[in-house]
Formats: C-alpha cells, sequence, structure tokens
C-alpha cells in the first residue's frame, strides 16, 4: 500500500492524508507566500516529531495577486 507519509524517528506510517491528520497534532503552519504558492503545515506525531504537509494555495489566505490589467 502507498505510504502518504512516514516518521522518521519512531516509524508511523501514514497511509492517507486523513489519517495523517488524525493521528497528529497540529503545531501551527509556515508560510513561503508570496514567494513560493505554498505553505507547510506542522504537525506533531505521537513521538513529538515534527512532520510537514504541503497546503495547496487554495487553503489559505487569499494572497494579494498584482494585477497588471
Ligand atoms: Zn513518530
Amino acid at each position: 500500500m502507498k505510504i502518504y507519509k512516514k516518521c522518521k524517528k519512531c516509524g508511523n506510517e501514514f497511509h492517507t492524508e486523513e489519517e495523517f491528520i488524525a493521528k497528529t497534532k497540529f503545531v501551527g503552519i509556515q508560510s513561503f507566500a508570496p514567494y513560493n504558492l505554498f505553505s507547510l503545515e506542522l504537525r506533531d506525531c505521537s513521538c513529538n516529531t515534527t512532520l510537514a504537509r504541503r497546503l495547496p494555495i487554495l487553503n489559505q489566505e487569499p494572497v494579494l495577486i498584482p494585477s497588471f490589467a
């Protein structure tokens, strides 16, 4: 089975994004906007290792894009 993410420390495997969210604890969001069109959501594994999930731009606060019109 395909693995969505695996904790390097304890070897915990998350097969889907939903499982990853359900079994980890939200820590915070690291935003790179407007330089990159994604942010990283940081979540703690049960062993206290922080794992990152890439968030698509759609899940973020609106980012102002300069208008060239
Ligand atoms: Zn872990």
